[in-house]
C-alpha cells in the first residue's frame, strides 16, 4: 500500500492488518518502547491521532503492557516535553515575536538507535524523533504564547540542544517595507564614512531604536547619487538586526522621520525577507528632471535635435564609477525626452529611461563613452548641474 493511502485509514483497522502487527511485534522485541516512540513508527497512519495515542492503540491491539523500564529508543526523552517547553519560554521571554520555529541539535545516540530500528522494521510510516520533538514543542509554545508556527520565515527560532538539555534562541531580522522621498541634496542612500548622515540613518536609526535592534541595513529599489534628490517615491526594505520589539507604531514612526523635512517616509509595514529580492530584481523605468548648462549659446531650432536621444543609447561604464563596476558597454533605452529652454546656455530636460541609465553621462557624453548624448547632438559641451528623480515606475 502506498504511504499516502495509510493517512485516512482508522488506526483500529490498520493495526488489524498482519503486516503492521508484525512490524509492531518486531519493534517491541528489541526492548520496551514508550507510547510516543511506538506510535511514531506509524505516524503516517490515521494522521488525526497523536503519536502517544497510536502507541497506546498498538499496545492494546497486541495485548502488550506499558513498559516497566526506560524506553529503549529515547530513554524517556519524550516524557520531558514539559521541561523543554518551560526552557523555551524562559529563553523567549525578553523577545517580541509573532511566529516561531523549533530546531534541534539532536542526541546522536538516539538517532543511531532510531536508524537501526527502521532498518529492522521499515521506516516508511515513521516520523523521525527530531521532527516529532520540534513539532510537539512548537505546537505547545504556540498554544501557551499565542503565536504561530512558521517554518520558512519565523521571527525567532528556538534551538534545543538535546544532549546539553539547553535552549537558545536565534532572533531573525525584522523586515520593514516602505517608500522614501529624499527632499534635499547631499545625502547618500547608505551609511558611508565620508558623509555625516544618509537615508539609511535617517530612516533606520529611529526604527531600529524603537525595535531595540542591534543594527540595520537599507535595501533600496535602486539608488540615487548623494547630490540627487528623489522626489518620486522609492520603495525600500529596512532590515533591523536582532530586534527586541516588532509591533511598532508605524504611522507614528513615519511621521517623526518625515518631520525633519529631509527624507519623507510613507507606507511603513512589516514584511518578509523575500521582499528584499523582489525589490532588487525590479528594474523599473525612471523619470528624471535635469538642469543642463551648455558651453555655447544654442538656439531653439538646434534644441529640436534632442529628439534624436529617444531610442537606444550605448553607455560605456562612466569614468566616475570605474572603480566599482566592470568596464563594458551597456545598451539602454531612452523612452521619452522633453526640454525647456531657460536661457541661451541653460535647458531643463525631463527624461524617462530604462533602469540603469546613467543620466549625468547621457548629458555630458563622458568623453564619448555615452553615445548619443546631449553634448553630442547639440555640438557643445554640456553638464548636468542639478538632477532629480521624479518618478520610479514600479507596479505594486
Ligand atoms: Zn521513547
Amino acid at each position: 500500500m502506498p504511504e499516502c493511502a495509510w493517512r485516512k485509514i482508522p488506526f483500529a483497522e490498520a493495526i488489524g492488518r498482519d503486516d503492521l502487527r508484525l512490524r509492531a511485534r518486531t519493534a517491541l522485541s528489541g526492548g520496551p518502547l514508550c507510547d510516543a516512540c511506538l506510535g511514531r513508527l506509524f505516524a503516517q497512519v490515521d494522521t488525526g491521532l497523536t503519536n502517544e495515542a497510536r502507541g497506546r492503540r498498538v499496545r492494546q491491539a497486541l495485548g502488550v503492557p506499558p513498559p516497566g523500564g526506560p524506553c529503549a529508543l529515547c530513554a524517556n526523552f519524550f516524557d520531558a516535553i514539559d521541561e523543554w517547553v518551560v526552557r523555551a519560554e524562559r529563553a523567549l521571554a525578553r523577545w517580541e515575536f509573532d511566529t516561531l520555529a523549533v530546531s534541534s541539535h539532536i542526541d546522536p545516540t538516539v538517532a543511531e538507535r532510531e536508524t537501526a530500528l527502521w532498518k529492522r522494521i521499515g521506516g516508511d510510516l515513521a516520523e523521525p524523533y527530531k521532527q516529532a520533538f520540534n513539532r510537539t514543542v512548537g505546537c505547545r509554545l504556540c498554544e501557551t504564547l499565542g503565536c504561530d508556527t512558521d517554518l520558512v520565515h519565523p521571527d525567532v527560532v528556538v534551538v534545543a540542544d538535546h544532549a546539553a538539555r539547553a535552549v537558545t534562541v536565534r532572533i531573525k531580522p525584522l523586515f520593514v517595507r516602505g517608500r522614501y522621498r529624499k527632499l534635499v541634496r547631499g545625502i547618500p542612500q547608505c551609511r558611508w564614512r565620508a558623509w555625516p548622515t544618509s537615508v539609511q540613518q535617517i530612516v533606520g536609526d529611529p526604527i531600529a531604536g524603537a525595535a531595540e535592534g542591534a543594527d540595520h541595513v537599507l535595501h533600496g529599489c535602486g539608488r540615487e547619487d548623494a547630490d540627487v534628490r528623489c522626489l518620486g517615491e522609492r520603495p525600500f526594505v529596512l532590515e533591523v538586526i536582532r530586534p527586541r520589539r516588532r509591533r511598532l507604531d508605524w504611522p507614528a514612526l513615519a511621521r517623526s522621520i518625515s518631520a525633519a523635512g529631509k527624507v519623507e517616509v510613507t507606507g511603513l509595514a512589516p514584511c518578509k525577507r523575500p521582499e528584499v529580492a523582489r525589490l532588487k530584481e525590479a528594474r523599473p523605468e525612471k523619470t528624471y528632471r535635469a538642469l543642463v548648462r551648455l558651453a555655447r549659446d544654442v538656439d531653439a531650432d538646434r534644441l529640436a535635435d534632442l529628439e534624436q536621444l529617444v531610442g537606444v543609447v550605448d553607455q560605456r561604464t562612466p569614468r566616475r564609477v570605474l572603480k566599482r563596476r566592470a568596464d563594458r558597454v551597456r545598451r539602454r533605452r531612452v523612452c521619452t525626452l522633453v526640454w525647456r529652454q531657460l536661457g541661451p546656455r541653460e535647458i531643463e530636460i525631463e527624461v524617462r529611461t530604462q533602469a540603469g541609465t546613467y543620466i549625468k553621462e547621457l548629458i555630458s557624453g563622458d568623453d564619448g563613452r555615452t553615445q548619443p548624448s546631449v553634448a553630442q547632438v547639440l555640438g557643445t559641451a554640456a553638464v548636468c548641474t542639478e538632477l532629480d528623480v521624479l518618478a520610479i515606475h514600479i507596479d505594486e
